[in-house]
């Protein structure tokens, strides 16, 4: 009966990580995918969720289907996570927000959303998280992409990104990193976010922000910098969160998709088809981690503890980014070639968030995982997050020999 049906190629991300999984050599490295381990090399569960994991089996109420949108304290405490205490729009009823099975799920609504009743066109960066184009070009949107890595620089094409907006038709919908840009780590300026928005506005095309790191970059309220910016605009826009990685809540699946209307009855007709959606796909969101991160951000001591364990995930990641760019400055050094025959390694440090674009070639990346067990994607992107005290000179010692 399905003899039609074609092998599925792989997802290139997770792939690598089942490769990765069944290669015998005990010094390989992950370094593929987009996860936090601690310095032993272990994914940690934060002392916070596991309060409020104890809390909520103590109060355990039995396990009720969910509304379709969600918990409505989870959805109250996200918006005011990403707007900030007090912000006009935690009350003026212009936001309709789904609770979604982490932001993959909030693009994948998003995205279906936009194909029903919006442009059908989305537009990402060039390049971005493979994941955008396999979930958007499956929901029937056309893709386009915009600049935006500027390799030679190793920053951002952002004259070009400007341009590129304004050939953009009306209402074309634009897939915007919030912070930590997956893969190339390079962000806006806040005075560029300031131009994108008002170039955004007066072409009246639909900002769509995915925000997989809030609080990897420069703080949960600098990281927001983008959203509150398109708020203030009172332009249409969306947003998706995900709280797999700032909470270390992978396998829980929480996100949300927030759609920023024009009005609060605009916003109630939204929300409903938002809600029709949910019901024809998978009828509600799961409730455990929901309701986990709803206690961490509500409970004051439960959200000063995560802000504090967020703060350490940080402080590692950036540590691992100095100890490499340090190693490999000895091994040029020593080696008498100073930084490697010119190449600079600044981008270690610049670059923001769980991942440095590291300009490796596909080849290269063949040759780190082949030769010695290190795992980064063919795209040269390299997790920050799966380096360790004890295997960073490791991994700057086969950098060094496949750059050399
Ligand atoms: N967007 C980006 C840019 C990502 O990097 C990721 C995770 N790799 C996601 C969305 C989806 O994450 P999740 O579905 O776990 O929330």
């Amino acid at each position: 009966m399905f003899e039609h049906v074609p092998a599925f190629a792989g997802d290139p991300i997770l792939s690598l990580m089942e490769t990765y999984k069944a290669d015998p050599r005990p010094e390989k490295v992950n370094l593929g995918i987009g996860i936090y381990s601690d310095d032993d090399g272990r994914l940690p569960v934060l002392d916070s969720v596991l309060a409020a994991q104890q809390q909520a089996i103590a109060q355990q109420k039995g396990k009720p289907y969910l509304p379709m949108e969600g918990d409505a304290q989870y959805r109250a405490e996200v918006l005011r996570l990403v707007l900030g205490d007090g912000h006009a729009d935690l009350t003026s009823g212009r936001v309709a927000t789904v609770q979604t099975l982490g932001s993959s799920g909030g693009l994948k609504l998003g995205g279906e959303f936009i194909r029903r009743w919006g442009s059908g066109r989305i537009d990402v960066s060039d390049p971005t998280w493979e994941n955008h184009v396999s979930l958007f070009g499956d929901v029937g949107l056309a893709i386009a992409a915009y600049p935006y890595y500027d390799a030679a620089t190793q920053g951002l094409r952002f004259d070009n990104l400007l341009a590129h907006m304004n050939t953009l038709p009306s209402g074309a919908a634009v897939l915007l990193h919030a912070c930590c840009h997956n893969p190339t780590g390079v962000d806006l300026t806040p005075a560029q976010w300031d131009a994108l928005i008002a170039t955004m506005q007066a072409r009246g095309l639909l900002p769509f922000l995915d925000m997989a790191y809030l609080g990897f970059g420069d703080g949960l309220d600098a990281d927001a910098y983008a959203v509150r910016a398109l708020a203030a605009s009172g332009m249409t826009f969306f947003l998706s969160l995900s709280f797999s990685k700032n909470m270390s809540v992978y396998g829980e699946r929480c996100g949300a998709l927030m759609v920023f209307c024009a009005n609060p009855e605009e916003a109630g007709r939204v929300l409903g088809q938002l809600k029709f959606l949910v019901r024809t796909q998978y009828s509600s969101p799961p409730l455990h981690g929901g309701q986990l991160v709803a206690q961490v951000l509500s409970d004051p001591a439960l959200r000063a503890q995560w802000v504090g364990e967020l703060q350490a995930m940080c402080e590692r990641m950036q540590a691992m980014r100095l100890a490499l760019a340090r190693e490999l400055q000895a091994i040029w050094t020593e080696d008498g070639t100073q930084n490697g025959g010119g190449r600079s390694i600044d981008f270690l440090l610049q670059q923001k968030g769980m991942f440095s674009y590291t300009g490796l070639s596909a080849g290269q990346a063949d040759r780190l995982r082949e030769e010695f067990g290190i795992y980064v994607l063919r795209s040269g992107r390299l997790c920050v997050a799966g380096l360790t005290t004890r295997n960073v000179a490791y991994v700057a010692r086969a950098l060094a020999t496949v750059w050399a």
